[in-house]
Formats: structure tokens, C-alpha cells, sequence
């Protein structure tokens, strides 16, 4: 079978391969805990659930303009001008199946082969990929200190002829970090300066803990929208529990965004109009339901800092914001892959390792899901690991006793 090197050398997304096998292990009755996904447990809001359900209900379900329909985009607008206190037209804003098909088209519309894009770890998995998916190479600059914080030094040190932009994503998958405000005023200003394109990827924007304010990336420059190097992509899947009604988008000049359209329009044509529709109800509709997420996000990252504390030999940063946290786990294995094997098979517990990540000697766990979920997987994570816990378990009604990795 003739398949392209290009297509052979993308691997899997590790964290939606885990969920699958996290799915199989469950659907054979095994008690497995998911640490893996990156979906918060709550409902769409009610907004968007009626909001689609009209549009489904008049049975005329066509093609939309391949950049969104007109009253999303106005949604977005609205959504940029209260979070980013910036106004795009509606030629700066563009509609895609999710985030990702925002990222990717960004990529495919800005890189020529070989053009390198600077890329913060530790990182969202997708980016190195997509970017190869585009011909492009990722420049990975990791923190000299090992650190979630990257560094000014670094990306200056890293930059080339060939670099054709930097994505940054704070608050951070998978870290949780949220980059200073003057770390995101420097490197907006160097890319405004070296024409370089800085692609904010906001989507956990709200998900801010301990007080602290995220800043939008327009905060720092004077530039209007057409004449920026800026890039902003957001969605409705992390904020508003939305993550399986794949809306996404992006903000950018109108030169950027009739490119990005006319990539569209020769693929996915458009995102359905019934998704659109839920988009639009959450966008335009109650707004605590984000409050609520953030709320419950800080007490379970609260909950899950203090479990690890206890944890014999973990270190682990305090996450700002997000629903993940990357401790390191060097102290029982340098290889991340192996130890998150294990405890899927030993504990049953689902754990992403940090080398996907460029975080080697780590594991991202997501706290998006039940107190007692987390608890219990922390528990059952100590059981197999640390020698002064007790070593016996029970993980469902087998009672287990600990060997060694
Ligand atoms: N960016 C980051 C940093 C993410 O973590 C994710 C989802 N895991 C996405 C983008 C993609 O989000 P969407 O569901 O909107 O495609």
C-alpha cells in the first residue's frame, strides 16, 4: 500500500489514543480512572443546546458561508471587543471545526517548506505535528532551567531567517502556567518588530486561578488588526464544556483570513450550521457557566496540589490556570511513556506521559473530572509507586497487592 513519508511520519495523538484505551479497558468492566482527557465533565450551556436544537428543528440545514455564519461571527466579534477590548470586522474572523482546524489552517496558510515555527515546551502535542503536516520544521525551545516559564534569551537565541512564527498557549497545556505579563508585552513586541507571526492560542483563556489576569496579546501592541502580526485562536470547547461540537476560530488580518477562507472552502467547505448555531446560544448566553468551570477547576487543582504534596518524591508546580498539572515523577522513572504504561495496567489510572510533551520524567494529569475520581486515582498512583504507603489496594473489589516497576 503507497502511503506519503509525509503522512507515515505524523504520529497519533497520544492523549485520544489513551481515551480509546482507557474506553476499551471500561467497556470490559475494568474501574478505570482517566487522568488523560482534556474535557471538562459539564454540560454544554442550555443556551446552546436551544439554540441548536431550533435551527435543527426547521430541518433547513445547508452550507454556511465557508468562514461562519454571519451572526456567529458577530457572536465572536462581540466575545472579542469584552475579553480582548479589540473590535475585528467580520473580514478578521474566521470559523473552523475546533481550534485545531484553526491551528492547522493558520499553519498551512502562513508556511512555505522548510519555514521554521518556534514552539514553547512544554507544548501541545498538535503543534509539532501539524506543523510537519505543512512542511514546516518545529523549533522547540525549552526553559534552560527545566521550568514552565520560557524565557526571552531562548526565543531570541532560537530565532532564524527561517522562522515564520511562535505559538504561545498560556494558560498552558500541558503545565498550566500562565505566562507573565511581561513575558507576552516582550514577545508580542518582537514579533511586531522582526515580522514574525505570534499565534496566541487562547482557548483556556478564563480557566485563571489565585486572583492572577490573563492578558490579550492585543493589550500590547498598537497595531489594528490587519496591520499586526498577531494571530488569536479561541473556541467554545474548553470554557463552555463544548469540546464534541468542534467550533473554533481565529482572529486575524483580512489578507490572512481570505487566504484561510479560501483554504477552507476547497476542504471542509464549512463547519455545520447546527454547531454554529450551539456556538452562537453559548457565546450570546449566560456567562456564569464559565465562572462555575473556573470555580470548580481551582478546587480540584487546590485538591490535587495537596495529594501530590504528600506523595513521596514528586515535585510538582502549582498549575495558574487550565485543568492539567505536569509533576515530575523523575524520582521513580526517567521514562515517562513506560511509567504511564504502568499505571494504566497496575492502577488502572490514566496518566499522559510528558514526553509527548517535551517534558520528559513527567506526567500531565488532567484534574477536569470528580473530586472522588481524583482522589482515588492519587491513591491508587501512591499505592503503586511509594513505598510508604500500605501494599495492599482495592481497585474495585480486587484486592491487590503492590509489586515494583
Ligand atoms: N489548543 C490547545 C492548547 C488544546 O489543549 C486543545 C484541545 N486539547 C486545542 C487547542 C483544540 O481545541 P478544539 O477542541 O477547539 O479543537
Amino acid at each position: 500500500m503507497n502511503i506519503s513519508k509525509l503522512a507515515r511520519s505524523i504520529a497519533a495523538s497520544p492523549t485520544l489514543s489513551l481515551n480509546e484505551e482507557a474506553r476499551l479497558l471500561r467497556q470490559k468492566g475494568e474501574p478505570v480512572i482517566n487522568l488523560g482527557i482534556g474535557e471538562p465533565k459539564n454540560k454544554a450551556p442550555i443556551a446552546a443546546i436551544l439554540s441548536s436544537a431550533a435551527k435543527l428543528n426547521t430541518g433547513d440545514v445547508k452550507y454556511t458561508p465557508p468562514d461562519g455564519t454571519p451572526s456567529l461571527k458577530k457572536a465572536i466579534i462581540n466575545y472579542t471587543e469584552d475579553n480582548y477590548n479589540r473590535l475585528p470586522a467580520p473580514e478578521n474572523v474566521i470559523v473552523s471545526a475546533g481550534a485545531k482546524q484553526s491551528l492547522y489552517n493558520i499553519l498551512f496558510s502562513i508556511l512555505n517548506p522548510q519555514d521554521e515555527v518556534i514552539v514553547l515546551a512544554p507544548y501541545w502535542v498538535s503543534y509539532p505535528e501539524m506543523i510537519k503536516m505543512c512542511y514546516g520544521i518545529p523549533v522547540i525551545v525549552a526553559p534552560e532551567d527545566g521550568g514552565f516559564y520560557p524565557r526571552m534569551a531562548d526565543i531570541e537565541q532560537s530565532t532564524s531567517s527561517y522562522t515564520r512564527a511562535i505559538i504561545i498557549n498560556s494558560p498552558n497545556n500541558p503545565s498550566g502556567a500562565l505566562y507573565p505579563a511581561s513575558f507576552i508585552a516582550e514577545i508580542v513586541d518582537y514579533c511586531e518588530r522582526r515580522k514574525i507571526y505570534l499565534i496566541m492560542d487562547d482557548i483556556y483563556h478564563k480557566l485563571v486561578f489565585d486572583a492572577k489576569k490573563w492578558a490579550p496579546g492585543y493589550a500590547y501592541t498598537d497595531r489594528d488588526i490587519d496591520n499586526s502580526m498577531l494571530i488569536v485562536v479561541n473556541g467554545v470547547s474548553k470554557l463552555y464544556g463544548m469540546t464534541g461540537f468542534r467550533i473554533g476560530w481565529v482572529i486575524a488580518s483580512r489578507r490572512l483570513v481570505e487566504v484561510m477562507t479560501n483554504v477552507q472552502s476547497q476542504t471542509s467547505s464549512c463547519t455545520s450550521m447546527v454547531l454554529q448555531s450551539a456556538a452562537e446560544g453559548a457565546l450570546t448566553g449566560m456567562q456564569s457557566i464559565v465562572e462555575n468551570l473556573r470555580l470548580t477547576m481551582e478546587n480540584n487543582r487546590n485538591i490535587i496540589v495537596q495529594e501530590l504534596k504528600s506523595f513521596t518524591g514528586i515535585r510538582t508546580n502549582i498549575p495558574d490556570g487550565t485543568f492539567y498539572i505536569l509533576p515530575d515523577f523523575r524520582a521513580y522513572s526517567n521514562k515517562s511513556v513506560e511509567l504511564s504504561q504502568f499505571l494504566l495496567r497496575k492502577a488502572l489510572v490514566v496518566t499522559v506521559p510528558g514526553k509527548e510533551f517535551g517534558m520528559e520524567g513527567h506526567l500531565r494529569l488532567s484534574y477536569a473530572g470528580s473530586v472522588k475520581e481524583l482522589m482515588t486515582a492519587i491513591e491508587r498512583m501512591k499505592w503503586a509507586l511509594d513505598p510508604n504507603t500500605s501494599n495492599e489496594i482495592y481497585i474495585g473489589d480486587r484486592k491487590l497487592i503492590r509489586d515494583w516497576l
